[in-house]
This record gives structure tokens, sequence and C-alpha cells, in this order.
């Protein structure tokens, strides 16, 4: 595998479990708030982050690149109201989204098909991602404010549940 692309995938694993302290934190935050379903949404979200992780961990270890783990930085955020952790979500989405993007470029340069496949999957997640974060702060506008529409909305997150990731290698 080119060095570029292996480097930035396995810069990748550690933005991943990033994002997992970051939904942890935000997932802390909630539980202290007593918004339990807050809470679930984003356990559930950490364990998708440790999950893409994984799954760039097996690609690199599938194609016998060295994989070299860094320390994962303490989660910037100030959670300031119950819509701070949503609104700092997307914006992290938006930023996971153009790291993809980059690692699809390095990619592209390279002609590294297999790569790419592997990618095709996390763009095609990002999108997921990002959206599912933006219709969150929507229904947060909508209803957030008002106590039953706040503990509604509180009991719909509060069903999540965790899937094992779609794409296996
Ligand atoms: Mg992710």
């Amino acid at each position: 595998m080119n060095a570029k692309v292996a480097k930035l995938i396995n810069e990748q694993i550690n933005k991943e479990f990033y994002s997992a302290y970051l939904y942890l934190e935000f997932a802390n935050y909630y539980g202290a708030e007593g918004l339990d379903g807050f809470e679930n949404w984003y356990r559930v979200q950490a364990q998708e982050e440790r999950d893409h992780a994984m799954l760039f961990y097996q690609y690199l270890q599938n194609n016998n690149e060295k994989v070299t783990f860094e320390a994962i930085a303490k989660p910037e955020c100030e959670l300031t109201d119950h819509m701070a952790p949503l609104k700092a979500a997307l914006k992290h989405e938006q930023y996971v989204t153009s790291l993809i993007n980059t690692i699809y470029a390095a990619a592209y340069e390279e002609k590294d098909f297999r790569t790419m496949q592997l990618l095709d999957w996390f763009v095609k997640e990002q999108g997921e991602e990002e959206k599912t974060a933006s219709d969150l702060i929507t229904k947060m506008e909508l209803y957030g404010s008002d106590s039953k529409g706040l503990y509604m909305l509180n009991s719909e997150l509060a069903a999540r549940t965790y899937a094992a990731p779609s794409l296996v290698l």
C-alpha cells in the first residue's frame, strides 16, 4: 500500500476513537442532566465510532500494514446547554467527512482501488451521519424548549439500539 494512504488510514483510527470519546462525553453530560434517552443515543453512537476505528485497523492488518496507536486527545467541547452537544456533533461529523474525503483523494491519486472501495462505505456512512445529526438539531429546535416535547424526544432517543456495521472486511 502507498505509504501516504496507509499513514492517513492509521491516523483515521485515532480520529475514530476520538469520535467515540467525544460522544461518550456527550453521553456523560446528558446522563448527568437526567436525559437518559440522549445519554443512550450517544453511548450507541460512541460504539459505532469504535467500530469505525476497528474497521480501519482490520483493513491495515489485512494489508500487512503496521498499525501505530497514538494517544487519544481529551474531548474538546463546551457543553453549555442541551442543544450544544447536538450542534457540536454535526460540526464534528462534517469534519470527519472532510477527513474521509482527504483519504479518498490520496487513494484516488495512487489508483488504490481497493482502498477507494473500502472508503465508498465510509462516504455513504458520513452522508447518513450528517443527516442524522442535522435532523436531531431540527427536532430539538421544534420540541426541546417544551418540557413535554423534550420528554417525548428523550423517549424516542432511548429506543436506539446498537447494530453492528453493515461493512464486513
Ligand atoms: Mg466515524
